[in-house]
């Protein structure tokens, strides 16, 4: 649960609470540091958002949306390396499906290497930047410890004029790689080690996916990044904890160059899901050795992924609010997202009927050529979803385990001589059943009492079960896909002798032959339902087509998780 909240009261008594981060901006807007609100998400486009980035896409977006403020889009794409344009639309897709909105705000930080560059100008002049020519190796020598101060470069005192024809120089190509960079002058004996000197430019000559061959020297992200954000007019710079330390470096960088108005960093705890896989590194393993079919694969939690497993944007919102924002690590489980899916789907979809392990059902006592067609509510606790209707007739599917020859204690569901309901249209007696040579059921027979159909009042005697059903003859027979966790949760996550990820071995479940309720048919990619009796299914946006359709189980019905608790 959100720790670091506060409770207040206003004048209509309605309880209103904030987290840390909004009552330190109430307080910068109160005493007037700032006169409005722009937040930022900042990706780097070199994978994949995870459902951790959801968190600060949906936390800075919420943000501008309580203070009347901006939102930015902003690629942070300094680092020609790692980077592709195939990220940047995947992302833009996925923060849009969040909902947070960047109409007019979409940036990219490698407009800004101009500004960037004057920027490190500015800080050669005022004496605060140096050329070094020290070696990786000896930079990290002289940097000293924790426990030991630093060394000054030799470098150190070179004069404004030499560093300013120095860095010119760097930029135009005189050097090669890594044979120099440009560092702040901050101070060597620092306590904190990103002030001792960091380095803010190095040389290195690489193709970037926006500048192309322009630049041979790229700014370093510690001070890339405070310029970004001072250059949009970004207010609260909302960044995880591991960034507390190079708050001091971040305040330096804008001061020192000189904004006006310079942004101020705020950092809070990152998401983490507990049994869940967000690192690129094993992600990349995964698809490589064909254990998921790509990074939206279901079982994983990237954005793209729980969007093709029928997760919702108000879902992840839920769950967001629920695990709060906070400075202490903590972590989530996924039960809680799930509860989160299931409250959001309860009265928005329709309740339809699925045979995922179909054998047949005989009615012999009904007319044989003869179809009726019942009339269903489509969700019980939401009439706005309003009827449909169900065709029945004298051959029917259900489920295998909704059958048994010799039923234990408390079984009420169909044996010999048994009578259930049969969801929605009327009661059976078990009569019979056939099996193969080997001992399989293959036909359950029954006959029906035609004075007991649903909705007909009819109250004569009542039975202790309910099944649910499909017409054999109007079916659609689909694929459904079952999903547990991909990682085996009895071994942990990772295997710590090879640091492998310790697979699930029945992560996925295939079911090839179920027989869907004909209403379904016209399911698009990503609609959604309740199948009756056993969770909520989503059409796989990747591999269903009309003729083949394929649904993923987004979750079952049974919840071992409650808020609260
Ligand atoms: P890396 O830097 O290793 O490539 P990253 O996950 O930090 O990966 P970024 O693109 O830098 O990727 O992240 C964008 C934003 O998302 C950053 O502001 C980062 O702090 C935030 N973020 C990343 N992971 C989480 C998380 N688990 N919870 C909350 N915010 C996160
Ligand atoms: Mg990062």
């Amino acid at each position: 649960m959100a720790e670091d909240k506060i409770i207040t009261e206003n004048e209509d008594k309605e309880v209103v609470s904030k987290n840390f981060i909004e009552q330190e901006i109430d307080k910068d807007l109160a005493e007037g540091v700032y006169d409005k609100v722009v937040t930022r998400f900042p990706p780097e486009p070199n994978g994949y958002l995870h459902i951790g980035h959801a968190k600060s896409i949906l936390l800075n977006y919420g943000l501008s949306k309580k203070y009347n403020g901006t939102f930015h889009l902003r690629f942070d794409d300094t680092n020609p390396t790692k980077e592709k344009t195939e990220f940047v639309e995947s992302i833009k897709k996925d923060v849009e499906w969040l909902g947070a909105d960047f109409k007019d705000h979409l940036y990219f930080a490698s407009d800004y290497f101009d500004k960037m560059y004057e920027a490190a100008i500015t800080l050669i002049k005022k004496g605060k930047a140096y050329v070094c020519d020290l070696s990786p190796e000896e930079i990290r020598e002289y940097r000293g410890t924790l426990k030991e101060p630093g060394k000054n470069s030799p470098y150190r005192d070179r004069s404004i004029e030499e560093n300013l024809d120095l860095f010119e120089r760097m930029k135009n190509g005189e050097f090669p790689d890594g044979s120099k960079v440009l560092r702040a002058k901050i101070d060597m004996s620092a306590g904190n080690i990103n002030m001792r000197d960091p380095i803010i430019y190095r040389i290195a000559r690489m193709t970037h996916h926006n500048t192309g061959d322009k630049w041979c020297i790229y700014p370093m992200y510690d001070f890339a990044h405070p310029i970004e954000d001072a250059i949009e007019g970004v207010t609260h710079s909302i960044c995880t904890l591991e960034f507390e330390d190079h708050r001091p470096l971040y305040d330096w960088v804008v001061r020192e160059v000189g904004f006006e108005h310079p942004p101020r960093q705020i950092e809070f705890a990152k998401l983490y899901l507990t049994n869940v896989i967000t690192g690129k590194r094993y992600i990349k393993k995964l698809v490589e050795d064909g254990i998921v079919d790509g990074w939206d694969d279901p079982r994983l939690v990237s954005i793209s992924a729980l969007r093709r497993r029928g997760f919702t944007p108000e879902s992840i919102k839920m769950f967001m609010e629920l695990s709060g924002v906070s400075k202490a690590n903590s972590s989530s489980d996924y039960a809680m997202l799930e509860y989160c899916i299931r409250e959001d789907l309860k009265l928005k979809k329709p309740r339809v009927m699925a045979v995922l392990d179909p054998i047949k059902l005989v009615i012999d006592n009904y007319p044989e050529g003869q179809t009726e067609e019942l009339e269903v509510d489509n969700n019980l606790e939401n009439e706005e979803l309003g009827k449909r209707m169900v065709p029945f007739s004298r051959e029917l599917y259900i489920n295998r385990d909704d059958f048994m020859i010799e039923p234990p204690k408390k079984y009420f569901r169909l044996f010999p001589g048994n009578e259930v309901r049969l969801m929605n249209a009327y009661f059976v007696t078990c009569t019979g059943y056939e099996t193969d040579d080997d001992g399989n059921v293959t036909v359950v027979h029954a006959t029906y009492d035609p004075e007991t159909k649903s909705g007909s009042g009819f109250t004569g005697r009542k039975v202790k079960g309910t099944i649910h059903w499909v017409n054999a003859a109007t079916a659609i027979k689909a694929e459904v896909r079952l999903y547990e966790n991909i990682v085996d949760e009895e071994k942990g996550v990772y295997n710590e002798e090879d640091g492998t990820v310790n697979v699930n071995p029945n992560s996925l479940t295939v079911l090839n032959e179920c027989y869907l309720e004909p209403s379904l048919k016209d399911a698009k990619a990503y609609d959604s339902f309740q199948f009756v009796r056993q969770g909520y299914f989503t059409v796989d946006a990747k591999d269903s087509t009309p003729d083949h359709m394929v649904f993923n189980r987004i979750v079952s019905l049974k919840s071992s998780f409650r808020p609260g608790k």
